[in-house]
């Protein structure tokens, strides 16, 4: 289970998420649905760190993060989330000098320290799972947006992390090729990948989210079981959200 709680944050005198706490279920797609600009990437970016809160708490497992203003978090705490965790983002930043399967190897063995040939292994295995095993050799820039970001997901899921982080993960597709990349996480969903996921795609959310967390000015408007927040939604701004967009 990974939690966050009570998250603040705050760019300048721009409040962007005033104390937000989601609760993300193991083996379950969570869903973080909201308007552009209600703080969506901005959480996803506060539970691997490379936003650091002003206060409040992350768990994930046995690692928590506790965040107060003027303290400084450790290196060595910054280094565990991010170990847990797998950022997909929504225009893949693959590394553009490595192929395919170097790009899902780099962390293992950069990062991990992991023989090249046991890395090279697993980065197989993933890029079987994703569909690219055919492409194992192709630069970056020889793909079509959604292979790219199949092999960013490939790269995410390398180190095992405990929870994938999705911002935005087909918005920079079309429609075919984002189908091809729903296709790959509805598929690691139903392999029980915990997902945290930021959308605005509510078409994608209800295809794979268990469960939904609607985001509005950096607050949690309702949250809970997709079935029920996408067909009896509690409170009036999110009926209103979800009806905009359907
Ligand atoms: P969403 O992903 O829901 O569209 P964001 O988290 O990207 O929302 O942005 C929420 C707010 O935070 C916006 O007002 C945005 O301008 C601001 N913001 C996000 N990142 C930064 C940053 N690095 N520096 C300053 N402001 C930021
Ligand atoms: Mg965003």
């Amino acid at each position: 289970m990974i939690t966050l709680e009570h998250i603040h944050k705050s760019f300048g005198d721009n409040h962007v998420l005033k104390g937000v706490s989601v609760a993300v279920p193991e083996g379950g797609v969570t869903a973080l649905i909201g308007a552009s600009g209600s703080g969506k990437s901005t959480l996803l970016r506060c539970v691997n760190l490379l936003e650091i809160p002003q206060s409040g708490e992350v768990h994930i497992d046995d690692t928590v993060a506790r965040f107060a203003p003027s303290q400084k978090v450790s290196r060595e705490l910054i280094l565990a989330l991010r170990r847990k965790t797998g950022m997909v983002f929504q225009n893949f930043q693959l590394f553009p000098h490595l192929t395919a399967l170097e790009n899902v190897m780099e962390g293992l063995v950069t990062v991990l320290k992991w023989p090249r040939e046991k890395a090279e292994t697993r980065a197989r295995d993933l890029l079987h799972k994703v569909g690219m095993s055919i492409k194992a050799d192709a630069w970056p820039s020889s793909l079509s947006g959604g292979q790219q970001q199949r092999v960013a997901i490939a790269r995410a899921l390398a180190p095992s992390p405990k929870v994938l982080l999705c911002d935005e993960p087909t918005s920079a597709l079309d429609p075919q090729l984002a189908a091809e990349v729903v296709d790959v996480l509805a598929q690691l969903a139903r392999d029980g990948t915990t997902m945290l996921m930021a959308t605005h795609d509510l078409r994608l959310a209800a295809t794979i989210a268990s469960n939904v967390v609607f985001l509005e000015h950096g607050e949690v408007v309702e949250a809970g079981p997709a079935q029920q927040v996408f067909r009896a939604p509690a409170d009036e701004r999110t009926r209103r959200f979800i009806s905009i967009l359907t």
